[in-house]
């Protein structure tokens, strides 16, 4: 007689899924958390006010299920990104989810699939492959130049050959900070028209508003490229990370596929009521975004004046290095009370920008760490 399985290897998981851990940061109780480019600043007490007012009011009618289609979320969106970025977008160009992560899997379960191509260029944002190994799309990381920047011949010979149904391009990209001029991503979405099956590329702006000045919205693009998508959040530069809220733009064909694949009533009459309170006080909510942009220009700086090298950042993180054992600086910071991450390229070293005693404790402990 053969010995039972243990019951956890009785259990008929994915192949590609076995010995997996869940995708996630440490979640340490530190003092100085700067490890999940999270805004440091919570919403004010007027904002918490009209945002309670808001739940009140849907859990008046929590007993329906919520508007399928949050016909007036997205019409909130497209104002305040007419007035964000200058470009407006049809309120039936605008889709949302549960975060951006959300927004990327139904893109992924719409576009990719068992056959089909995820392109992106490493290093960027971890999730990436994840989307496609949940979606059973093929993952392909072409690689980007020292600099971190796109090199665009690399680009057009990676997609000539895998032939993707999706490119994912972050921008600016996490963990390095990296913002893509248009006219490289006008030169992405040109290769892109040359796939035989027809490719969708996302410009996944999660860090859009902390860009600097100059740095245009790829949402400029969106009128003359139907198989384009700029995603956005409120994660990050609304300091909402914890409501869960990300949508992205595109044209009404490309929003009409993403309908078919989301799961009903996705997004709850709560998220819906909170979103739009936020979106109604966004010039209050947002009122940290350029004294983050200057902290972390003075972050960069600063690191520079110390001799290391840092990545020129459009977003609320710097990554910075190089160090011959990263993971003794990033210990030596934790031991400090200063929670970061270890992540991008084997030496470097991402830092989120916080409040400005957050960012002098990150300081005074990496001089003491790392010996500055
Ligand atoms: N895109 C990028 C590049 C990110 O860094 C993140 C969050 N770290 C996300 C998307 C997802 O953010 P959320 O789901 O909170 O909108």
């Amino acid at each position: 007689m053969t010995a039972p399985l243990p019951a956890a290897s009785r259990l008929p998981l994915r192949d590609e899924l076995r010995g997996l851990e869940p995708y996630g940061a440490p979640q340490l109780d530190v003092p100085v958390l700067l490890n999940v480019n999270e805004n440091p600043y919570p919403p004010s007490d007027a904002v918490v006010a009209e945002i309670a007012a808001a739940v009140a009011d849907a859990a008046r009618g929590l007993n329906r299920y919520p508007d399928r289609d949050f016909a007036a979320l997205r019409a909130d969106l497209a104002t305040y990104l007419g007035v964000e970025s200058g470009v407006r977008p049809r309120p039936d160009q605008v889709w949302a989810a549960n975060g951006s992560n959300e927004v990327m899997l139904h893109l992924l379960q719409a576009f990719g699939g068992p056959g089909r191509t995820a392109l992106s260029f490493a290093p960027t944002y971890s999730m990436y492959p994840e989307y496609a190994r949940d979606t059973s799309t093929r993952w392909v990381a072409g690689r980007r130049a020292d600099d971190f920047t796109l090199d665009l011949e690399h680009v057009r010979a990676q997609v000539a050959e895998h032939q993707p149904s999706v490119i994912l391009l972050a921008s600016p990209n996490n963990p390095t900070g990296t913002a893509l001029p248009l006219d490289e991503v006008e030169e992405v979405l040109d290769a892109a028209d040359g796939v035989a099956g027809g490719c969708v590329v996302v410009v996944d702006e999660a860090y859009g508003e902390f860009r600097r000045a100059g740095t245009p919205s790829a949402l400029e693009l969106l009128e003359r490229h139907p198989s384009l998508a700029v995603s956005r959040t409120m994660s990050k530069a609304f300091g909402l990370a914890g409501a869960r809220v990300g949508y992205l733009v595109a044209d009404r064909s490309l929003v009409d596929a993403l309908r078919v694949v989301r799961l009903p009533y996705h997004l709850s009459a709560v998220t819906q009521a909170v979103a739009r309170a936020a979106l109604a006080h966004s010039a209050a909510l947002m009122a940290q975004v350029g004294s983050l942009r200057d902290e972390r220009d003075a972050t960069v700086a600063w690191l520079r004046s110390r001799g290391l090298t840092v990545a020129d950042s459009d977003a609320n993180f710097v990554l910075f290095g190089t160090f011959d054992d990263r993971h003794a600086v990033w210990q030596g910071l934790l031991d400090r009370g200063v929670l970061i991450r270890e992540t991008g390229p084997r030496g470097w070293l991402r830092v989120s920008i916080g409040t400005p005693e957050e960012m002098a404790a990150f300081r005074a402990a990496l001089v003491e760490v790392a010996q500055l």
